[in-house]
């Protein structure tokens, strides 16, 4: 007797003729995951398995599979003869202990002497019989038991059905650029769009030596946590210290804040279109600082015309977003008490309706704002996370 670990997937059921696209981007997802376990997978017509796993290795395979996207759910199966009173001994071992139950049966080995029907009908009345506090209920059951009789004389049995991730697997809909600060929202915002497979490089704006190497190694940390879920990350770190010191040397201070996120967004155009990405994602929430009222999302997004740029939080409360910071694990890592460059000559009253017109004429204060620019992106440094 060993224990087979059974994958299913959900959403990819819907993508019609494109499906087996999807479906090799999980497979190779999944691959990567248990590079490091001897097993084997076995990819079905449904649903996958992984096989010849050392059972101390169980845990660890469930967990790591619990990290990719496109997976719906799994199961551990027991492994164990075909013959009736072993399959129905193990039925009854895992079928629940309260509640209402069906039995699901699969038959691959059409030569086994029960049709799929009369043997889900002899297990339930054999897990009947064996415990009076069960009801069956084949339309809405609490629970099921699952059997799936192979046809190697083997069959597996299974009750527990833990739910994963879901969503589409990391890859499929390309590659987008994530604003990841030191902050909690950002880390979460890529996971999102990496919950709709959405493969992402990274860019961080830093202030050194305002802000510190310890600010940088933290969004570095968070980068490696949400690696995880979301593949390799390369992470490109581009230095804004001048850019500030020049909109505080020459332009209004209620402006700062607008005309440093429009600066960020102009460097993150760049730097997606230099480095192949469709998209440029962000952890903006509506309303929840001054910088992202609608009016000042208005500026900001003013400055980007090539590419769309998403905004997963926008509708969410901060307490929606901490619950999916604690789940992921990086909300522990991003509430260090780190500066982050937006905290760098902070104005006392920062604008909270910017208008367009009023933030290019900041900026014409700027002497040569172009290659201000051009000098902050040529500095970028590239970390492969
Ligand atoms: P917090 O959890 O403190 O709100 P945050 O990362 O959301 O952190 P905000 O000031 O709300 O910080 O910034 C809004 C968005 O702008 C961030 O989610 C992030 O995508 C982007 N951003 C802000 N600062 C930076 C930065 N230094 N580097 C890269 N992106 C940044
Ligand atoms: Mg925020």
């Amino acid at each position: 007797m060993n224990n087979v670990i059974v994958i299913r997937y959900g959403e990819l059921y819907l993508k019609g003729k494109n499906k087996h696209y999807f479906e090799r981007i999980l497979v190779q997802n999944i691959r990567r995951k248990l590079k490091k376990f001897n097993c084997t997978l076995t990819v079905g017509r449904s649903r996958y398995l992984v096989e010849n796993y050392a059972p101390q290795d169980e845990r660890a395979i469930l967990d790591a599979l619990l990290c990719v996207f496109g997976i719906h759910s799994l199961s551990v199966a027991v492994c164990v003869s075909n013959d009736y009173e072993t399959v129905k001994n193990t039925a009854i071992s895992v079928a629940p202990t309260k509640g209402s139950f069906r039995v699901n049966v699969n038959r691959a080995d059409k030569r086994y002497p029960y049709t799929s029907v009369a043997l889900a009908a002899k297990l339930g009345d054999a897990i009947l019989a064996h415990n009076d506090k069960l009801t069956v209920d084949l339309h809405t059951p609490d629970a099921a038991v699952y059997v799936d009789i192979r046809e190697d004389g083997t069959a597996y049995v299974y009750g527990k059905v833990i739910p994963a991730l879901g969503g589409m697997p990391v890859g499929c809909a390309g590659k987008g650029l994530l604003l990841l600060s030191g902050g909690i929202d950002s880390p979460v915002a890529g996971f999102m769009m990496a919950k709709r497979g959405l493969r992402f490089d990274a860019v961080h704006f830093h202030s050194y030596p305002y802000t510190s190497d310890q600010a940088k190694e933290k969004v570095i940390k968070l980068a490696s946590i949400l690696k995880k879920y979301c593949g390799n990350i390369r992470l490109y770190c581009i230095p804004v210290t001048e850019i500030q010191e020049q909109i505080h040397a020459h332009c209004t201070d209620a402006f700062m804040i607008t005309l440093l996120r429009r600066a960020m967004m102009r460097l993150a155009e760049r730097t997606a279109q230099k480095f192949v990405c469709g998209c440029i994602v962000n952890g903006e929430s509506l309303g929840q600082v001054a910088s992202q009222t609608l009016e000042s999302i208005t500026v900001t997004n003013d400055t980007v015309k090539s590419m769309p740029i998403f905004r997963p939080l926008i509708g969410m409360d901060k307490q929606e977003i901490i619950d999916i910071a604690l789940k992921t694990g990086t909300y522990e890592t991003s509430i260090l008490p780190y500066e982050d460059c937006c905290t760098v000559f902070l104005p006392e009253s920062p604008v909270t309706r910017p208008q367009i017109a009023k933030a290019e004429e900041e900026e014409s204060k700027l002497t040569d704002y172009d290659a201000l620019l051009n000098r902050a992106f040529d500095n970028l440094e590239i970390i492969d996370v």
